[in-house]
């Protein structure tokens, strides 16, 4: 996409947001936009950057590797969220490469991170992601799982920011967000990873402090 693209399209998702944090009364500084690369090259990525754009997040932590070291050379400031799933073999990776990471699910993860944490000495934040419509196949940790997993991380000193959501496809994901709000409140967490491409105005009206917005930015991945 040339450059003029990137920063319109960055312009136009911006204006957006702040759009539905009003109508929400909501401070649009309370809304983190992450630019979701994946399968976007270098040359993509780099126009959002020239536009401003820090925050970037990454599915596969093999596919960020092969980018961003070299990216972060040139650009102080740059904040790296992993949001999608994270085999605990990869924990100290993850760890290395990224700032945030959105996929906590299982126990065995919070244990893999607790410790690839301390061998690091760097403690990205981390969100436990909950599979919010119960969908067979779908990553994050059962609803009703969510209270002892949140007591496994805080156990194991993990530097807890909220909870992370995608709802079910094809279904309005309003009462998933509210439903996912609703947890973060119970647990007395701050921050809420929720809203993509087709849905971040509405999850930002709902209180989402994160969204990770792909296509909307970058156009279709091939
Ligand atoms: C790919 C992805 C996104 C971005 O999706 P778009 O619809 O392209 O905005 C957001 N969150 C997760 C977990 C993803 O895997």
């Amino acid at each position: 996409m040339p450059s003029d693209d990137a920063s319109q399209q960055l312009a136009e998702v911006r204006t957006a947001i702040a759009r539905a944090a009003e109508l929400a009364s909501r401070k649009v500084e309370a809304v983190t936009l992450i630019a979701v690369s994946k399968m976007h090259d270098a040359d993509a990525i780099r126009p959002l950057i020239a536009a401003g754009q820090r925050a970037f997040g990454e599915n596969r932590v093999q596919e960020a590797a092969g980018k961003w070291p070299e990216l972060r050379e040139t650009t102080s400031g740059l904040a790296l969220h992993l949001v999608g799933q994270l085999q605990s073999n990869k924990a100290d990776e993850a760890v290395a490469l990224f700032d945030a990471i959105h996929s906590v699910d299982r126990l065995s993860l919070v244990t893999a991170l607790a410790h690839a944490m301390d061998r690091a000495g760097k403690r990205p934040l981390c969100f436990v992601q909950v599979n919010i419509g119960d969908e067979p196949q779908k990553g994050g940790c059962a609803v009703a799982a969510l209270p002892g997993l949140l007591a496994e991380a805080r156990a194991a000193d993990l530097p807890l920011a909220g909870l992370m959501c995608v709802p079910p496809a094809d279904l309005e994901p309003a009462p998933y967000f509210a439903l996912l709000a609703k947890l973060a409140r119970d647990h007395g967490l701050d921050c809420l990873s929720m809203g993509m491409s087709g849905d971040y105005e509405t999850a930002v009206t709902i209180g989402a402090t994160h969204v990770r917005v792909g296509t909307a930015l970058f156009g279709a991945r091939t």
